[in-house]
């Protein structure tokens, strides 16, 4: 098991996400998007665990892990395993943590719009993260991620 992650900015996150309007599921920032499938898309996480730190989510608005299709579920996880790929290429770390956090307790921020995370690792990236991340990920860092990464992203 790996160590859990101490980040504290996930908290002002799990709190904004309760007050905010709408999913930002479905109504992702194309900013933030790095690459759209037909039934699921992969998005930027904006309070990041990691750098590269993405998310993968159906298109459609489904909040129960077991009311995805087999077409859904399928992509889901193809498209993860492209953005390990394209992960791989622009930011080569040296592991990555790819899974469902389903309900609060388990550490979902957004629980009606299910997502996969894809959190790129380090060697050491629980000691320094909380030293050099803040709350505050700039505008600025994500888009150069997202650019970063859509590069490298296989068209077709
Ligand atoms: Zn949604």
């Amino acid at each position: 098991m790996p160590k859990p992650l101490w980040a504290p900015w996930r908290l002002e996150y799990i709190q904004q996400a309760d007050e905010q309007d709408g999913c930002i599921f479905c109504a992702a920032d194309d900013e933030l998007v790095v690459a759209r499938g037909d039934r699921a898309f992969v998005i930027l996480n904006k309070y990041p665990y990691a750098s590269g730190h993405l998310m993968v989510a159906p298109a459609r608005h489904v909040g129960d892990f077991g009311e995805l299709t087999d077409d859904e579920a399928l992509e889901v996880h193809r498209l993860a395993s492209t953005a390990i790929g394209a992960l791989a290429q622009a930011y080569r770390p040296q592991g990555y943590n790819v899974g469902w956090n389903l309900g609060r307790i388990a550490g979902a921020g957004i629980v009606d719009h299910v997502h996969l995370h894809v959190v790129p690792r380090w060697a050491g990236d629980t000691n320094f993260m909380p030293v050099l991340a803040d709350v505050k990920v700039l505008p600025e860092a994500l888009e150069d991620a997202r650019r970063k990464l859509a590069a490298v992203w296989p068209s077709g």
